[in-house]
């Protein structure tokens, strides 16, 4: 096996410890993390705050920026100084501060060439009655900084329900907190830069609070955008595919296998970012190489894979640069 072109990449997550965090990744996901407020499981990710390593195969113990940089055929050789996606489980027993995050234009000129920050959630599990925080009501600068002096959270944010199996897209510039009770799973651009408009008053044990932005978040806040009502899925379930978004950032699908009938996912990437976030099943490749798969598995299908079949009982988040727009990148 170890001689045959390397296809499938499955990585170690990285936790984070967050003032906000909670046990879920362990007793939902059955992790072995680290005791005390968990709230992040970086679970495919080259970012510098948090690099994976490969967990088995002829690469295991390297991390996934070292193969980006020095294996890019496994990638398909495609463009880009860094890995560009990220995705992540997040457990929020409490709040999130309330955040927002600069586009590439803005990151790259204010934040050291980092890449700027598009996300979207898909929301694994909500308690009844959970909010969360997607968009905002001021209309201008001058109007946001005002609520924001004033405290006037109420009328600046826009809070809405959420619910198990809902999706939001957070595109830059798009006030957002996730609130207490959600379990999430978040993909992004490969980046970390927050500028926080508000923590809610909140101090660690230590007393102390978490920096605010509001000059940044001012500055990156898309005035013109209009706020959700809320994270009920748009686009159709096709043959247990759903398209849950398009941009030139990123796809994220959402497939869902149902009595044992296979579905198959076309290479239109040259690699596929794959979550396992419930139930259990397997992938069979092109060559007839199977492997069984697990609610909390994450792995990359390089570009050898070819056509991914998968069978069982099992929802999958899969996300990938489309191959067109990675060609008509930087050459
Ligand atoms: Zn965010």
């Amino acid at each position: 096996m170890d001689d045959s072109p390397c296809k499938l990449l499955f990585l170690e997550p990285v936790f984070v410890e967050k003032i906000w965090g909670g046990r879920k990744l362990e007793t939902e996901f059955g992790y072995s993390i680290p005791d005390g407020p968990i709230g992040e499981c970086w679970a495919i990710s080259a970012h510098p705050h948090g690099d994976c390593r490969v967990a088995e195969g002829p690469y295991a113990g390297l991390t996934l920026s070292a193969l980006w940089r020095d294996h890019r055929e496994l990638f398909g050789n495609a463009p880009g100084d860094r890995f560009p996606l990220l995705v992540k489980i997040l457990d929020a027993d409490d709040a999130l501060s309330v955040q927002v995050h600069p586009d590439d234009a803005y990151a790259a000129e204010h934040e050291d060439g980092s890449l700027g920050k598009r996300e979207c959630w898909y929301v694994l599990d909500a308690d009844e009655g959970a909010h969360i925080i997607v968009g905002q009501h001021a209309r201008n600068r001058a109007e946001f900084l005002q609520m924001v002096r004033e405290g006037n959270w109420e009328n600046l944010l826009n809070e809405i329900p959420v619910h198990t199996g809902d999706f939001f897209a957070v595109e830059p510039g798009t006030v957002h907190a996730i609130l207490a009770g959600t379990l999430i799973l978040e993909t992004q651009q490969s980046s970390d830069v927050t500028y926080r408009v508000y923590d809610f008053d909140r101090v660690d044990a230590s007393g102390k609070s978490r920096d605010l932005h509001i000059e940044q978040s001012a500055d990156v806040v898309d005035y013109a955008a209009s706020a959700p009502m809320s994270g009920e899925l748009a686009a159709p379930e096709v043959d247990g595919i759903t398209h849950l978004l398009h941009n030139d950032s990123f796809d994220v699908l959402r497939v869902r296998m149902h009595d044992e009938a296979p579905i198959e996912i076309e290479q239109r990437w040259d690699y596929l970012c794959v979550s396992v976030v419930a139930g259990s099943g397997s992938l069979k490749l092109d060559g007839g190489e199977t492997r069984s798969l697990a609610k909390g598995d994450h792995f990359i299908a390089l570009s050898g894979a070819g056509a991914l079949l998968f069978s069982g009982e099992m929802e999958l988040i899969c996300s990938y640069v489309e191959r067109s727009s990675t060609c008509s990148g930087s050459k």
